[in-house]
């Protein structure tokens, strides 16, 4: 006697391979969390808050001074005016901003065009806020097919979900496709939700580019961005949603009784990472840089075919010529004879797609990259 909607999702399979990895010892290359400490200055605060007393519920919407500090960092690095009073809300991570998104813009039946691939959380989004999804595959580069896109949008069109820089193929778009996309959203009055939590890990001089920074975009966007990536911290659950101020009133309610508010100690703590100096944002993507050639040059030995990934910090990439297993069974061979865990890609796509794919994340320490790539070896034999 469960609700349907428990029916049209399974649990995350990332999370699943992170089991398996630790029941057979294996590298975790499958989950997206860093393995190497948060900043000491950003532990310190958090200890400070908590020892300074920050222990009961904060605002709902998020503690006031860091509301105010985002909405100095979107105008600056988003160039989006988010009003701190009535345009913030901090949510238990991104993964609350963009489910609480959902529910506070979603009636049954409206459909929310998805790109493929896709990160594994927008599918039971769209499942538990009712949503119907319209995947719209990537071209094989990673540019977007404009009439499989322009054809997806419709009367029942009610969002598209973004995400820039993209977990997992690594695609960060231009402003040409975003100029694109938002022409569609005005045309057909639909709102974008968009997805930036990797928006400070880019590649090759790229800059990141919010939506909501184009024309006529501020007001049907909802900007989705968090401190689990930028500051290493992702089992502190802090990100939050910008959104114009209707918008935003929906999605607090939503958030209100969903979860009260976010932890308020590492709110408070929050505010200290960013007042970092923009040199921490370029080492974190320099650092990032090193680890992607890496993996990117041992996968290439092991028999993969990759590309390089343009932002965020996965690499997806296709099963060895000659190997017979579907991504499935070869992830399960690779966490146990091979002792390196990656995600099926299959998690990433509602299309067969996926079933040659696997996804590893470069999110480690050197060290264990550099035995993640010994352990790959192994596939050469
Ligand atoms: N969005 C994307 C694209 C992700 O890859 C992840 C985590 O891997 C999340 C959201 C989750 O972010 P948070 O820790 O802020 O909930």
């Amino acid at each position: 006697m469960l609700a349907r909607r428990t029916g049209y999702f399974v649990e995350s399979v990332i999370r699943d391979m992170t089991r398996l990895s630790l029941k057979h010892n294996a590298i975790n290359l499958a989950q997206g969390f860093p393995d190497f400490p948060a900043p000491l200055t950003l532990k310190q605060a958090a200890a400070a808050a908590i020892m300074g007393d920050y222990n009961q519920y904060s605002i709902t919407w998020g503690a006031k001074d860091l509301r105010d500090e985002i909405s100095q960092k979107a105008r600056e690095y988003n160039h989006i005016e988010a009003d701190p009073e009535s345009e913030i809300t901090m949510t238990c991570g991104s993964t609350e901003a963009m489910m609480a998104s959902m529910l506070a813009l979603i009636n049954e039946g409206d459909e929310a065009i998805i790109f493929e691939p896709f990160y594994e959380n927008y599918g039971p989004d769209a499942a538990v806020s009712g949503a119907v999804p319209r995947f719209v595959p990537l071209n094989d580069d990673n540019s977007i097919d404009e009439d499989a896109l322009e054809s997806a949008f419709n009367r029942k069109t009610r969002v598209i979900i973004l995400n820039t820089p993209n977990n997992p193929c690594g695609k960060v778009f231009t402003k040409g496709e975003l100029k694109m996309i938002a022409d569609l959203c005005v045309d057909n009055d639909v709102i974008a939700v968009t997805d930036e939590i990797y928006e400070y890990i880019l590649y090759d001089n790229r800059k990141h580019i919010s939506i909501a920074s184009l024309d006529d975009m501020k007001d049907r966007t909802i900007t989705i961005s968090g401190f689990s990536k930028t500051y290493s911290v992702t089992g502190w659950r802090i990100g939050y949603a910008l959104a114009e101020k209707n918008l935003t009133s929906a999605i607090r309610k939503v958030h209100d009784f969903l979860t009260v508010g976010a932890p308020a100690p590492l709110q408070h703590a929050c505010v200290t990472a960013l007042r970092y100096p923009g040199s921490y944002y370029k080492e974190l993507a320099s650092m990032y840089d090193e680890k992607r050639k890496f993996l990117h040059s041992a996968l290439i030995k092991a028999g993969f075919k990759c590309n390089m990934p343009e932002g965020a910090y996965y690499i997806l990439a296709d099963i060895p010529e000659g190997v017979n297993m579907d991504d499935m069974e070869f992830a399960k061979h690779m966490v146990s004879e091979i002792g390196v865990a990656a995600v099926p890609g299959s998690s990433f796509y509602k299309s067969e797609a996926g079933k040659h794919k696997l996804r590893f994340t470069f999110s480690k320490k050197d060290e264990t990259l550099m035995e993640a790539a010994e352990r790959l070896e192994k596939l050469r034999i």
